[in-house]
């Protein structure tokens, strides 16, 4: 039986889209060759990567200016490839500290040059998005959803004219909708909301690009991936693929903002629940709670493995928090239907009847 998954990531795919994935990982449309034994240089490849970087660009609106490229990596190397193209040489680059995340892009930036944590939520054990006022650097950085600690940002940052805006949304991209132009580079791996590990999509503002003043290496430049298509070298043919299914069955729904709705619908019951059932206790304040991922933790602590066997025994995977926070977590990725979410808080409601 198929698994309500609530795993944080590696996440939940649709079924339609594992079915076609495995599919063409046996043959490719009738051509009598495997996705992964063709060269990426075929036409039915190139034709893959065309797709999936036309619907990145159809699904969230992507204004003329802007490339979208699937590199690799993960995010892990885009909290490098953001500072090298965009850290400017000399100068101090602003970042906002919401988490595990968010330290190690601060962590990256601070080996090209100086970063000033302009807010933090470090001393709350990150239970909220810090508010801050005007920046006076040439760029900030922030992390729009903080994976591990359930935590969201409610609105976009707005920054002057020749500021840049760097954004890590590995894990709520494609879950809202976005103004494309308040941002100069988004970043998102692609195993949290778009298809599985091995890919992480950029989407870029060109002009933005080429005004640090540093070398950069080959493939940490964006502008030499936007230069050959994203074909630099082999790109992961089966991340790239599989995340335009994700895609496709996306726009099939009706794009973001119907998804939008449902991932409201899906964290309004999952909030409620938290807050109505007093075996429970929510982490994140209310005001930064992330619709992504709902972080929290029993009452009583002593009730865990029974409530561990509860879910368990519902069908539930991927429920424990993160090691650093504890608890909790149920992440409600775009995939996740509104019933998982319901058996999840049926079995709250039971667990409050037997053990409350
Ligand atoms: C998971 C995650 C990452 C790390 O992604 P990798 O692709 O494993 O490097 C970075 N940022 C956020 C917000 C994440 O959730």
């Amino acid at each position: 039986m198929k698994k309500h998954n609530f795993s944080a990531g590696p996440c939940i795919l649709p079924p339609n889209v594992l079915q076609e994935a495995a599919d063409a990982v046996r043959e490719l449309d009738n051509s009598g060759l495997s996705l992964i034994e063709i060269s990426h240089r075929s036409k039915p490849f190139v034709a893959v990567m065309d797709e999936a970087r036309a619907l990145v660009k159809e699904l969230l609106n992507v204004p003329e200016g802007y490339e979208v490229l699937f590199l690799q990596g993960g995010a892990s190397l885009g909290f490098l490839t953001a500072a090298y193209n965009f850290h400017k040489q000399g100068e101090t680059a602003a970042y906002v500290n919401t988490g595990t995340w968010s330290k190690k892009a601060i962590k990256e930036a601070k080996l090209l040059g100086d970063v000033d944590v302009i807010a933090s939520s470090e001393s709350s054990n990150f239970d909220h998005i810090p508010s801050f006022g005007a920046i006076n650097h040439p760029s900030l950085h922030i992390t729009t959803n903080n994976t591990i600690f359930g935590t969201q940002f409610k609105s976009m940052p707005s920054l002057g004219e020749g500021q840049v805006l760097m954004a890590d949304m590995s894990s709520d991209i494609f879950s809202q909708e976005l103004n494309i132009a308040d941002f100069d580079l988004i970043y998102a791996g692609a195993q949290k909301n778009m298809g599985p590990a091995g890919t992480v999509m950029y989407i870029v503002k060109t002009e933005s690009l080429g005004k640090t003043g540093r070398a950069i290496p080959s493939y940490l430049d964006l502008a030499v991936h936007i230069d050959k298509d994203s074909m630099f070298n082999t790109p992961p043919v089966f991340a790239v693929y599989t995340s335009m299914l994700t895609l496709r069955w996306l726009k099939n729904l009706g794009g973001v903002a119907e998804i939008q709705k449902h991932n409201e619908a899906k964290a309004k019951l999952m909030y409620s629940e938290i807050d109505r059932n007093p075996l429970f206790e929510g982490f994140a304040q209310a005001e930064s709670r992330s619709n992504m991922n709902a972080t929290f933790k029993l009452s009583n602590d002593e009730l865990a493995a029974k409530f561990d066997e509860m879910w368990n025994a519902a069908g539930i995977n991927g429920l424990k928090g993160h090691r650093s926070i504890g608890g909790y977590r149920a992440s409600m990725y775009n995939a996740l239907p509104l019933e998982s979410v319901q058996v999840l808080v049926d079995v709250m409601k039971e667990f409050e009847r037997t053990h409350g």
